[in-house]
């Protein structure tokens, strides 16, 4: 089998504006072979970087396109091939959005690898430790800290017995925040799990460690990027002096970033996107480095359908990959782009055991958002 094409599709939804709202744009690659099979990844970062960095002729020897790179390889050798991406545009690449790049083709290659041998992907990763997985939802909160109860009252009723928030105006000002997390508490009550992302507006080690103290009572699962994720003396410091746990690392890519970040940095949860940090392949090595140190991983996912079940069936075949991020976006590109969405079934996702990611695109909405610039 050879691959014969790599094809980017860039996707934005016009009537969002310009600000980043929820699931706005998103980037496809398709990856066609000389079989007939055809793998479908994503990479949820800027859609007109991933495709220069995939579609730009080789310049020199450290500076090829990732689509010239595979055309006529065999798209079974996903190693050599991750190796030899990776090796090959290590100039402009080797960490962000190169490894975003090839991050998409991974997961496109995973899918084709799972159709060729016509077993699930977590078959091929290993084999699956469980049939379903746990799912928490995640909200940007309301600016009015009365109005977020109506908002955890609608996870609540679909069944998640844990919820995350952030954004917004969220991070910014003690009281505001304060507010916020008494309504959400006082809505859903003492049994559910509530965790927050501050978005490294905490900044600084003191000023975290003084605020999560005063959030004790709360009873937060864990606190989540308080402060920048290059701060690795800030963040062993934060995990080791506060009581609720620590978790970051949704922006970084590969082993060797997340390497740094577990074993510098120390958070108690470490959270990779498997479109961001290098796909399904880099992603088990991460998970790894985390077993190792005693870490758990939590994957971040907030993009389309393909992110979804891709990090579904890595979880599925992780020992520890208890818990996933489900997204409450209501985009279309998260909610219509693939037509076999995995569900939500009382507070958990199904492990699908269908052949490839099961990525059945929804056409009409691809060339309604497809932007060429
Ligand atoms: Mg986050």
């Amino acid at each position: 089998m050879k691959i014969t094409d790599v094809e980017v599709m860039c996707l934005r939804i016009p009537t969002r504006g310009e600000e980043c709202v929820w699931g706005e744009d998103a980037v496809l690659v398709r990856i066609t072979t000389d079989t007939g099979i055809v793998g479908f990844g994503e990479a949820d970062t800027s859609p007109m970087v991933v495709r220069s960095f995939i579609e730009t002729p080789n310049s020199n020897l450290a500076c090829f396109g990732l689509r010239e790179l595979l055309i006529g390889e065999n798209p079974l050798e996903i190693q050599r091939l991750w190796d030899k991406m990776y090796e090959s545009s290590s100039y402009a690449g080797r960490r962000g959005a190169g490894i975003h790049a090839i991050s998409a083709v991974d997961i496109a290659l995973w899918d084709i690898a799972s159709q060729h041998y016509q077993q699930p992907i977590h078959m091929l990763l290993g084999g699956k430790y469980r049939d379903r997985i746990k799912a928490y939802g995640t909200f940007i909160p309301a600016d009015k800290p009365e109005d977020n109860k109506a908002l955890a009252r609608e996870l609540l009723d679909k069944g998640f017995t844990g919820m995350k928030f952030g954004g917004g105006l969220f991070g910014n000002d003690f009281d505001h925040d304060l507010n916020v997390i008494k309504a959400v508490r006082e809505e859903v009550g003492d049994d559910v799990t509530l965790m927050v992302d501050l978005v490294s507006r905490w900044r600084t080690f003191g000023n975290a460690l003084s605020i999560c103290r005063k959030l004790e009572k709360y009873n937060l699962e864990w606190v989540e990027e308080p402060i920048p994720s290059d701060d690795l003396d800030g963040y062993s410091r934060l995990a080791a002096a506060a009581t609720q746990k620590v978790a970051g690392g949704e922006i970084l890519s590969t082993r060797y970033e997340f390497k740094d970040f577990i074993e510098r940095g120390r958070p108690d949860i470490v959270q990779p996107d498997i479109t961001r940090c290098g796909g399904i392949s880099e992603m088990a090595r991460i998970r790894d480095i985390a077993d190792l140190n005693g870490v758990q991983l939590v994957p971040h996912g907030f993009s389309t359908g393909i992110l979804l079940a891709a990090t579904v069936q890595f979880l599925a075949a992780s020992k520890h990959g208890t818990l996933i991020e489900y997204s409450q976006s209501d985009s279309p590109l998260f909610t219509d782009l693939v037509g076999d969405l995995v569900p939500l079934e009382d507070g958990y996702v199904p492990v699908s055991d269908t052949i490839g990611l099961g990525s059945q695109l929804n056409w009409d909405l691809i060339n309604q958002y497809r932007i060429d610039y």
